[in-house]
C-alpha cells in the first residue's frame, strides 16, 4: 500500500513503524472473515482492512472524528486478523499506536472519560481493587444475572505454596485483579511445578503487566508499570537465580513478551526489557518442556476410569497474541482429559481487557456464541487460560469455569 505519512509523526520512531506497517497491507480482505466485530456488524470499517483504511488516513494527516474513534475502539484487539493474515501486518502495533494519536485529538464525553480514568487507576491496584470486590460481594444480590454470576460470592483459598527449594527456579508474575479473583491459580502453578522440580517465586514489587493501562491509552503511564516490573524481577535475572518468568494470564503474557519492543526507544530499559522479554514463558510453554517428566507421572497412575469431558477455551492472547496454539490441549490430553471440539474456536469470548464494560453489547454477543461453542460438546467444565477470559465465561454459563493448570493441580500425581 502507498503511504505519505503527515509531518507531525513520519520521522518519529513510531510514524516509522506505523508506515512499515501499512505498506505491508496489501488490501486483499482475507482478515474480514475471522474479524469478529466484522461479523457481527457486517461494516467493512469494523473489520480490519477498513481500520487500516481509517488509521492510514489519520496518520497521513486527514482530520480524526469521533467516528474513527468509534470504530477503533470496537475494535477488540484479539489479534485474530494478525493470524489469518497472509502478508504479517502487524495490526496490533499498528492499532496501538493510532489509539494514543486519537486520543490526543478526540475528546470523549465526561462519563466515558471518568469511566476510563477509574479502570485505569482501580484496576491495577490491588488494594483499590480488594476493597471494591469486597463492597461488591456484600451487595452481589442487587447485582443483574451475568455480572452477578462473575462476582465470586467468597473469597477463594489459594491453599499451600510449596517452599522446597528446588536446584530449578523460576519468577511468577503476580498480576493485579487475579490474586484477589483467583489466588489459586498461581499457587496451583507453584504445586504443579514443585512436582517438577521447579520452585516458583515471587518478586514482592511486581504487579500489573501495564496491559490494562497501556490499552486505554494512558501509554506513558502502561509504560512505567513495565519499567517497575522490569526492577523489580532484574535483581533475579542478573545473577541467573530465575530461569524463566512464567505468566499465568496469557492477557500479561503476551504484554511481557512485548516490553523489548515496547521499550525498545527507551535507553535505559530496552536491554533490560528485550531480556525480560526473551524469558517471559506462557505456562503452557514451561509445562509443555516437560511433557515427558508428566507423562512419565502419569504412567504411574490408573486415570482409565476417572475420564472428564473438557471444552478448552484458547483466548485470544494465547492463541493470536502469543502465537501458542495447541500446547495446553496437548498436556491436558496427556493428563487425562477429554477435549471437546470447540466451533469458531479463533473467534474472541468478548472479553477482552475492559472491553467487556466499554462495549458491553457487543461483549455480550460474543460471550453468548462462545459459551454456545464451548457447551456444544456436552462438557462437564470449561477451562481457559486467562483470568479475563474466566471471569467473563464463568458469567455466561453454568458449568464451572477454571483456569486449567487448577485442573493440573488437581490431576497431577
Ligand atoms: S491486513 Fe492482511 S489480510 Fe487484511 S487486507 Fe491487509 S494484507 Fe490482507
Ligand atoms: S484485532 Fe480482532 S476485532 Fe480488531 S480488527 Fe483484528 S480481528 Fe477485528
Amino acid at each position: 500500500m502507498q503511504t505519505k505519512l503527515a509531518d507531525f509523526i513520519k520521522n518519529s520512531p513510531q510514524g516509522k513503524e506505523a508506515d512499515a506497517i501499512l505498506r505491508s497491507c496489501v488490501h486483499c480482505g482475507f482478515c474480514l472473515a475471522t474479524c469478529p466485530t466484522y461479523q457481527i456488524l457486517g461494516d467493512e470499517l469494523d473489520s480490519p482492512r477498513g481500520r487500516i483504511y481509517l488509521m492510514k488516513q489519520m496518520l497521513e494527516g486527514q482530520p480524526v472524528t469521533s467516528k474513527t474513534q468509534l470504530h477503533l475502539d470496537r475494535c477488540l484487539t484479539c489479534r485474530a486478523c494478525e493470524t489469518t493474515c497472509p502478508s504479517g501486518v502487524r495490526y496490533g502495533a499498528l492499532v496501538d499506536i493510532s489509539r494514543g494519536i486519537v486520543e490526543k485529538q478526540v475528546n470523549r464525553t465526561t462519563p466515558v472519560s471518568v469511566l476510563r480514568y477509574f479502570l485505569r487507576k482501580i484496576l491495577p491496584n490491588k488494594l483499590m481493587f480488594n476493597g471494591l470486590l469486597k463492597i461488591a460481594r456484600m451487595v452481589r444480590w442487587l447485582v443483574p444475572g451475568s455480572m452477578k454470576k462473575a462476582i465470586p460470592a467468597h473469597p477463594v483459598s489459594a491453599g499451600e505454596w510449596p517452599l522446597t527449594q528446588h536446584g530449578r527456579t523460576m519468577l511468577v508474575l503476580d498480576g493485579c485483579v487475579q490474586p484477589a479473583l483467583a489466588p489459586n491459580i498461581n499457587a496451583a502453578t507453584a504445586r504443579v511445578l514443585d512436582k517438577l522440580g521447579i520452585t516458583l517465586i515471587k518478586a514482592q514489587e511486581a504487579g500489573c503487566c501495564g496491559a490494562v493501562t497501556y490499552h486505554l491509552n494512558a501509554q506513558q503511564e502502561g509504560l512505567d508499570y513495565m519499567r517497575r516490573n522490569i526492577d523489580a524481577w532484574w535483581p533475579f535475572i542478573e545473577h541467573d537465580k530465575a530461569e524463566a518468568i512464567v505468566i499465568t494470564a496469557s492477557g500479561c503474557g503476551a504484554t511481557v513478551k512485548d516490553y523489548g519492543h515496547l521499550l525498545q526507544h527507551d535507553e535505559k530499559y530496552a536491554g533490560k526489557a528485550a531480556r525480560i522479554s526473551a524469558l517471559a514463558k506462557d505456562v503452557s510453554e514451561v509445562l509443555n518442556a516437560e511433557l515427558e517428566h508428566i507423562q512419565h507421572r502419569m504412567d504411574q497412575q490408573n486415570i482409565g476410569s476417572d475420564r472428564m469431558k473438557l471444552s478448552f477455551h484458547s483466548p485470544c492472547t494465547l492463541q493470536h497474541g502469543m502465537q501458542i496454539r495447541g500446547l495446553v490441549e496437548k498436556i491436558l490430553t496427556t493428563v487425562g482429559f477429554d477435549l471437546t471440539h470447540v466451533p469458531n474456536a479463533h473467534l474472541c469470548c468478548g472479553s477482552a481487557g475492559t472491553y467487556s464494560i466499554l462495549q458491553p453489547k457487543l461483549s455480550q454477543q460474543l460471550l453468548k456464541n462462545k459459551v454456545q461453542a464451548l457447551e456444544s460438546g456436552q462438557p462437564d467444565q470449561v477451562a481457559t487460560a486467562n483470568i479475563g477470559c474466566l471471569m467473563h465465561l464463568q458469567g455466561g454459563t453454568s458449568l464451572s469455569v477454571k483456569h486449567w493448570i487448577e485442573l493440573m493441580d488437581e490431576r497431577l500425581p
